[in-house]
């Protein structure tokens, strides 16, 4: 039985010719946010399927047709890097899947943003990194974000539903060797599957010289099964760690969306991303592109801006492309509510899982 009830996503077509507004400024919305975070899903494919993100079988998969080709990802970031976005986020599915992923990373770093290059950052389940990291960071990646929600091999096969613990462990100590930093682990908290890996996860973290972020579990899995009492929320995780540790608060967080602890006096932190007990809305700075040409101003949004009638309409002049594609990313901008409302009676989970999203 879902816990919420399910929206079917509304799609925002382009304007009309002549309605967009170049180089009009920043991407400021009506609640007065600064827009500077593109997060880029390259594929809904992945090579593991976690329980709170992807069913085991029964996935609707985007067409390969409709996934966006490298053009046209780098003509949507290079109008957002004009537009004042500083950080593309490469995310999925999973991004290492993608057989382009260098071209991916050596094309958008070769971006100039307003700040000068653009920051290029990765999430991903880590199990191709050990291959792929040095052409990575050559190609000009900066960050990366590995997710790891326990250490317990039998444990990670029925969460993940791949017996594949040993390629991301493989994978993140690829990434604390790469010298990419800071290097952040993901782990979503979850009652009566790993709530009681959460120091262990604190410890292995650093050992690896990385950070740990708990994120609070969200409504956001294919199959719609999220239940918010069965959500570890930040205030049980920070309970569990306080026991072990003492935590003071780091101050500082500007628009992160982890609040951040040290632990015992520092240097290690930890953070907690408590999207839904304590939203971040308010600093939210964040755009989706979706890998099939969707733009999206919030995880939990209904509505989806369609790039791909100006990207492969073949009508226009480049120049009226630029336009068109800057017009649909004010107007996504422009259409981006205050909050998420997951504690609205009325709240909706959008009708994509996370993996088509881009978490
Ligand atoms: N496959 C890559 C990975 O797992 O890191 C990148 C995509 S994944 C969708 C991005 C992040 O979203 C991961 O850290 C994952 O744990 C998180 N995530 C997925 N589903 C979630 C959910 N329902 N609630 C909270 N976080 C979720
Ligand atoms: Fe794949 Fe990431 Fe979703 Fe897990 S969270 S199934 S690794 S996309």
């Amino acid at each position: 039985m879902p816990a919420v009830s399910v929206a079917l996503a509304r799609r925002v077509p382009p304007p009309p010719d002549g309605a967009t507004g170049r180089l009009a400024g920043v991407l400021a919305d009506t609640h007065g946010r600064v827009h500077r975070d593109l997060r880029i899903s390259l594929t809904d494919r992945c090579s593991l399927r976690c329980t709170y993100c992807m069913p085991e079988q029964g996935n609707e998969w985007l067409a390969r047709q409709s996934i966006l080709t490298l053009d046209e990802i780098e003509e949507v970031a290079r109008v957002a890097a004009a537009a004042g976005i500083t950080t593309f986020r490469l995310t999925g599915g999973e991004p290492l899947l993608r057989r382009d992923i260098i071209d991916v990373v050596r094309r958008l770093a070769a971006i100039q943003g307003p700040d000068g290059p653009i920051d290029i950052a990765m999430t991903t389940n880590g199990i191709a990194l050990p291959g792929l990291l040095p052409a990575l960071v050559d190609a000009g990646l900066r960050r990366l974000n590995v997710s790891l929600d326990t250490l317990r091999p039998d444990r990670f096969r029925e969460l993940t539903r791949r017996d594949r613990l040993d390629d991301v462990l493989r994978g993140i100590a690829a990434a604390a060797a790469s010298g990419l930093r800071p290097l952040k682990l993901n782990a979503v908290a979850m009652r009566g599957v790993n709530d009681d890996d959460l120091v262990d996860l604190v410890e292995f973290a650093g050992a690896h010289d990385a950070q740990l972020r708990f994120i609070e579990q969200m409504p956001l899995d294919v199959g719609h099964t999220w239940d918010r009492a069965r959500m570890v929320t930040r205030e049980e995780i920070l309970d569990a760690l306080g026991r072990r540790w003492t935590l003071a608060p780091v101050p500082g967080r500007g628009g992160a969306p982890a609040e951040r602890w040290t632990l015992d006096g520092g240097p290690q932190t930890v953070g907690v991303i408590a999207s839904v007990t304590a939203p971040f809305c308010g600093a939210c700075d964040r755009l989706r592109l979706t890998a099939d040409g969707q733009l999206r101003n919030c995880l939990f949004s209904t509505t989806e801006y369609d790039l791909m009638p100006i990207l492969r309409g073949g009508s226009g002049s480049p120049r009226a492309r630029l336009d068109a594609i800057d017009g649909m990313l004010r107007a996504c901008v422009r259409g981006k509510l205050p909050g998420h409302a997951i504690d609205d009676p009325g709240f909706l989970q959008p009708q994509r899982g996370m993996n088509a999203i881009g978490g």
